[in-house]
């Protein structure tokens, strides 16, 4: 049960590289693009991670939307925000 539980944990945090110099584990967190559907992480430089998602103004990587993020939280992030995306985008529009 311990290790479910790490799991989910860590599906809401970037399981990248950091890049530049340091093979280190990033480890942040990761965020979800409401409009397009990418995940990944935030970082205050570019290319940083190689999973970074969006840059430090939350402009999403994959499709260039800005403030477009959602954190994903562990536990019912798979769930709830399948459940949650398509109210979102009816909204935008
Ligand atoms: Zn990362
Ligand atoms: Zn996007």
């Amino acid at each position: 049960m311990a290790s479910y539980e790490n799991l989910k944990k860590d599906m809401s945090l970037c399981d990248g590289e950091r890049i530049g110099g340091y093979a280190n584990a990033c480890r942040g967190q990761l965020y979800r693009c409401t409009a397009c559907g990418a995940v990944g992480c935030r970082q205050t430089k570019e290319h940083a991670c190689s999973k970074q998602g969006f840059s430090v103004a939350f402009k999403c990587y994959a499709c260039g939307a800005v403030g477009k993020e959602e954190a994903v939280a562990s536990g019912h992030a798979a769930s709830k925000s399948a459940a949650s995306t398509p109210e979102r985008l009816a909204n935008t529009d």
